[in-house]
Parts: structure tokens; C-alpha cells; sequence
């Protein structure tokens, strides 16, 4: 069992915001991030809380992000927003892509926006739940560097490649699904890894080509397959040219060869889709919705729980959270 340290939420937020700051980071990018990096511990997303940050700071030291950025955003249709990161933080580009993204949406029913040049490590639900907590249905996903082995090969090509989808339930909390196309996200391998666990046979090869349950061998030399086998394969493709073939951006395996190598975040691109229920649905959406549900949530079986409930549950206690011990060491010697 690993150590652990209690931290307050704004303890975390004041941690990560200082060693940003100190990396390079300016206020206005430095608090955005840290308030991403917070809410992921807040809602127990650990792989993608301060787990991240040293990567960040990595990434920030380097030269690579740029930490005074700021994004432009172009409206090039009415209902397309292309968003260039300027090379700075992916949370900063957000910030300025979601209210344009949510006004189009709101004005056409459905609206698209792509972002460029910025550099994303994060979870992908801070995003659509921003775009459900404004009435509208959600799609985010983005691309990352190769780690993933298409369905018949044993080398890395895609990224682990998240998609996310977040529905709008007013007055209630959105219901918000958010995963790796990958059997398991990068960073929980890297997390157990550091606690000394296995993981299931399916997730990754080693470097032989071998199926395995260490998860050193599939991060150090090895590679991850996507989940569902020639399924997931599809779908982390789709996530490829949506991404890099629709925003402009690179690939996964172009990005390795433009990447640094510093262990900080990669270059790339995303896409964010919003719909409006209010304008494309029939009436009554939403008591039709809560219903479905309902039914859904009432079914025999071990018991059914929508996506996102278990962050949302997390999120309702301000107590201390537990932050690895050795990964706070690591932190404080940045
Ligand atoms: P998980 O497998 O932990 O969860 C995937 C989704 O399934 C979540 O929405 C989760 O909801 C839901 N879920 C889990 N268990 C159940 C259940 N029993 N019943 C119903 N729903 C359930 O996520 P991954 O490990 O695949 O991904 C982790 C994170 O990594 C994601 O946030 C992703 O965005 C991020 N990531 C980021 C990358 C990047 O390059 N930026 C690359 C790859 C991944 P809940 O949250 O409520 O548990």
C-alpha cells in the first residue's frame, strides 16, 4: 500500500499554481491549469491530477509550451471555430473555445471548434461538462503520441486517444462518460507502475510482442492495445482524423517525430462538437430523457450507475484529499 499525504483542495491548487508559475508559467495560464489539475483530484481522476504536473512543469522548463500564451479564436462559419493554441497550455485554449463554441451552438443547433498547436495531458470531461453545464449535448476527444497498436500490429501508432460525451440533464448533474480509447489510459499504467500492480491480460504487449500483466514492460519498451480489439482500433482512428485530418494538426506518429522528448506533453489537436437539444430534440427532451434514465439506472442486475456519478459523488465532500507521498516528493524537488 502506497503512502499518502492529506491535502486541502486549495492546498493542492496553491501547489500546482506555484510550480507552474515557477516553471515559466503565467498567472493567467498558471491558474487555469491548476484549477484543472485541482478539480481532477477533487473529483478523483487521479491519473489526471497532480500526477500530471511534473510532466507539465517538464514541458514548461523545456521551452516547449509556451506559458504566456494566448489562443486566437477565429469564427470561420457560424457554426465552425477554429481555435490555434499559439503553443501554449490546451485548459487556456478551452477557455476561450467553449463560450465561443456554446454561443454558435446555441444560434445553429450544432456547432464544431478545432483546436491547434497546444499542448493537452489532461482528462477530457472538464471540457464537455462545460459545453452540458450550458444546455448542450457534448463530443471531445483529442490525440496524443504513439502508444497504441492498431488492431493486427505490435508496434505503436495511435495515440491513447480519449473520447468523451456529456449529456445535459437541467437542475441535475450532466451524465458525462470520459475514456481512453486504449484498454487503459497511459497514466493508469504509469500509476501502477508506481504502486507495484499488475493489470489485466489485453491491456499491452511488451517489447517482444508478448501479452503481459506488468505494466513496466507495456510503458518501458512495450506498447498498449486499444480496447474491444478491431473496435476500439476504429474508433481511435476515428479520433485520429478528427483531430489531426480535421484541425490540421499532426497525427500521433508525426507528433513523436516534432516532440522534444522531454517527457512533458505532446503537441496536437482536438475536436469539440456541441448540440443543442432545445433546438434539434421535439418537445418534452427532457422529461423523455430523464426517463430513459431511470429505466436504465432500474434495471435488474448488480446494480446499473451512469457515467460520471462517481466524480460527481467525490465532489460533494471539501475534505482533504490523499496525494501519493512519493509523488509530492517528486513535486516539491521541481
Ligand atoms: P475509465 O475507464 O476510468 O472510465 C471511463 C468512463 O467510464 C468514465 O466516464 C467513467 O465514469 C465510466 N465508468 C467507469 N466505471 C463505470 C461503471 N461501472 N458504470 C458506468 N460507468 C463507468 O477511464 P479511462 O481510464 O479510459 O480514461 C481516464 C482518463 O484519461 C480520461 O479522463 C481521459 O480523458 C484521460 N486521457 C487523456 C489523454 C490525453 O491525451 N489528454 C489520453 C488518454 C486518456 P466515472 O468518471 O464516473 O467513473
Amino acid at each position: 500500500m502506497s503512502q499518502t499525504q492529506a491535502m486541502s483542495l486549495d492546498q493542492i491548487y496553491q501547489l500546482a499554481f506555484d510550480k507552474l508559475t515557477i516553471a515559466g508559467a503565467d498567472e493567467y495560464n498558471a491558474s487555469i491549469l491548476a484549477s484543472v489539475l485541482k478539480n481532477a483530484e477533487r473529483d478523483g481522476s487521479h491519473s489526471h491530477g497532480l500526477f500530471r504536473l511534473p510532466a507539465y512543469v517538464t514541458g514548461l522548463k523545456s521551452g516547449k509550451i509556451k506559458g504566456d500564451a494566448r489562443p486566437d479564436v477565429s469564427e470561420v462559419t457560424s457554426s465552425f471555430i477554429r481555435v490555434d493554441g499559439n503553443g501554449g497550455l490546451a485548459p487556456s485554449a478551452h477557455d476561450v473555445a467553449i463560450p465561443a463554441l456554446v454561443k454558435a451552438a446555441k444560434k445553429t443547433g450544432v456547432a464544431i471548434a478545432t483546436i491547434h498547436r497546444c499542448f493537452h495531458m489532461a482528462a477530457l470531461w472538464p471540457e464537455v461538462e462545460a459545453i452540458a453545464e450550458n444546455g448542450l449535448a457534448g463530443i471531445a476527444c483529442t490525440n496524443y503520441m504513439p502508444s497504441v497498436a492498431p488492431a493486427g500490429a505490435n508496434k505503436a501508432f495511435f495515440g491513447t486517444n480519449p473520447i468523451a460525451f456529456s449529456w445535459p440533464r437541467p437542475n441535475k448533474t450532466p451524465v458525462v462518460y470520459d475514456m481512453a480509447t486504449a484498454a487503459m489510459a497511459l497514466g493508469d499504467v504509469q500509476v501502477a507502475v508506481r504502486d507495484g500492480k499488475k493489470v489485466p491480460l489485453g491491456t499491452g504487449l511488451d517489447g517482444e510482442g508478448q501479452s503481459t500483466t506488468d505494466p513496466a514492460a507495456i510503458a518501458n519498451g512495450g506498447v498498449l492495445l486499444p480496447f474491444g480489439g478491431y473496435k476500439g482500433s476504429g474508433m481511435s482512428m476515428m479520433v485520429e482524423l478528427l483531430t489531426a485530418g480535421l484541425s490540421g494538426e499532426t497525427f500521433s506518429d508525426e507528433t513523436k517525430a516534432l516532440d522534444n522528448a522531454d517527457g512533458g506533453p505532446p503537441i496536437g489537436g482536438q475536436f469539440l462538437l456541441a448540440m443543442s437539444p432545445e433546438i434539434m430534440a421535439i418537445d418534452d427532451w427532457q422529461s423523455h430523457c430523464d426517463l430513459f434514465f431511470e429505466r436504465m439506472s432500474g434495471l435488474p442486475g448488480s446494480g446499473v450507475r451512469l457515467p460520471g456519478e462517481r466524480r460527481h459523488k467525490n465532489r460533494l465532500s471539501n475534505s482533504a484529499r490523499q496525494i501519493n507521498s512519493e509523488l509530492l516528493t517528486k513535486i516539491y524537488a521541481l
